[in-house]
């Protein structure tokens, strides 16, 4: 009899999405002459840059000809990407990571799911709420812990709130974690975390032999001086620290999918006798044996985002989407609203006004102004009384939805 992994079972139902997408569905049924702006989902809108695209086209172009065709790559990635990845994205800010420190990867999603494998099932997870919600439910897939309770709570995972009170950054937990997901800036409240909280988890990691699982999916969008824009800006991260980085929403990529996971030679886990082993070498060996790398003319197309044209190129789309997010920040501050997040995130976390719900909230902006955002309750029980934007839209539906957002009641 073919059994089945149990913990699926423990999986809430994918509740969020299916759900906003439902109540926008019967809206627009009754509705069909409103115009609805979506700004839910966090999907870029802008197309790949010229400079991206056209090192995309020579990827294609040397598939088709013998004398240029490649098969099978190496699994973690060409050495041309890891290289210019070393050298533009870290080396250039000073910081010494190496090519060989790079994993490339087909997206920061499975990365941050997958990495989970390399670590035994009786460790500990820290994850913040709210929260991207594949850290969750990955560790959940992976039976690092028991049932859901009603609360939304899964036991077995040490949850830390992240709050107005604690500026969206949280407390060290008071149980000992061994592996913390961190994610700055962050998906979904838009707020980063300074040089000094980076450093208070940095040195609680080293103290306590954990691991930070650091998500830097949205590093680009840091407009402020000071903010670090990589964990290992923080002296010793190189020993309990690993980095995810997208080219997702950095340079347009969620549908074209490239990332790559940093974990330095340092890096170190444990047996059960206590003996040190490289988590980089663990890694590797999954990648090698479960992932035969990325595309070819995906690689080339990532590599040609760190040409000067192509930095150019994508910080220009970064800086549109920010100036959506500046637009948004101060119409809804100007309509009253309390938004954090905004200046260093493509996201605006907003209050509800009079402590509404998230969904109370969602259904007032979709019926009275048809523009569709995301309940922050959504993302865990701390999101409650929030909601989030999406910087990621077109300038005019930006204007639009904020004219119709400030005409509300
Ligand atoms: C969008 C996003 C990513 C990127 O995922 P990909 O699989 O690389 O597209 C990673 N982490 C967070 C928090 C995100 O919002």
């Amino acid at each position: 009899m073919a059994l089945i992994n149990e913990n699926y079972l423990k999986l809430k139902a994918g509740y969020l999405f299916p759900e906003i997408g439902r109540r926008v569905k019967e809206f627009t049924d009754a509705n069909p002459d409103k115009k609805v702006i979506r700004m839910g989902i966090g999907d870029v809108t802008q197309p790949l840059t010229p400079t991206v695209l056209k090192a995309f086209h020579e990827g294609v172009e040397e598939m088709g000809n013998a004398a240029t065709f490649r098969g099978y790559g190496p699994e973690q990635g060409y050495d041309f990407l890891r290289e210019v990845i070393a050298t533009k994205a870290y080396q250039a800010n000073g910081i010494d990571i190496k090519a060989d420190d790079i994993i490339v990867s087909d997206g920061s999603k499975c990365d941050t799911g997958n990495i989970q494998e390399v670590f035994g099932n009786d460790n500990k997870i820290a994850i913040c709420d709210p929260v991207y919600p594949v850290y969750a439910d990955t560790t959940v897939m992976s039976g690092k812990t028991g049932e859901c309770a009603t609360n939304g709570y899964y036991s077995g995972i040490v949850y830390m709130p992240c709050t107005e009170a604690n500026g969206f950054i949280p407390e060290l937990p008071a149980e000992r974690p061994d592996l913390i997901f961190l994610c700055y800036p962050n998906n979904p409240t838009g707020t980063v975390a300074s040089k000094e909280e980076l450093t208070k988890w940095v040195n609680y990691a080293r103290e306590n032999k954990c691991v930070i699982l650091f998500d830097a999916a949205y590093e680009a969008f840091i407009t402020e001086p000071g903010i670090p824009r990589s964990i290992y800006e923080i002296e010793g991260a190189k020993e309990v620290a690993i980095e995810f980085r997208s080219f997702s929403k950095t340079a347009g990529f969620t549908g074209t999918r490239c990332a790559f996971t940093v974990i330095p030679e340092e890096l170190k886990a444990y047996d059960k006798d206590g003996n040190a082993h490289s988590i980089k070498k663990l890694w590797l060996r999954r990648h090698t044996t479960k992932f035969n790398g990325v595309s070819y003319p995906v690689q080339k197309a990532a590599a040609a985002v760190y040409s000067e044209a192509g930095q150019k190129e994508v910080k220009e789309v970064v800086e549109y989407y920010m100036e959506n997010a500046r637009i948004m920040r101060e119409s809804l501050s100007a309509a009253g609203y309390t938004v954090f997040g905004g200046v260093n995130a493509p996201y605006i976390w907003v209050k509800t006004k009079s402590n509404m719900s998230s969904w109370d909230f969602f259904d007032k902006v979709l019926t009275e102004a048809n523009v569709v955002g995301t309940p922050g309750s959504g993302f865990g029980p701390a999101g409650e009384g929030y909601f989030r934007f999406s910087a990621f839209a077109d300038r005019e539906n930006v204007i639009e939805a904020m004219e119709r957002i400030k005409k509300l009641s």
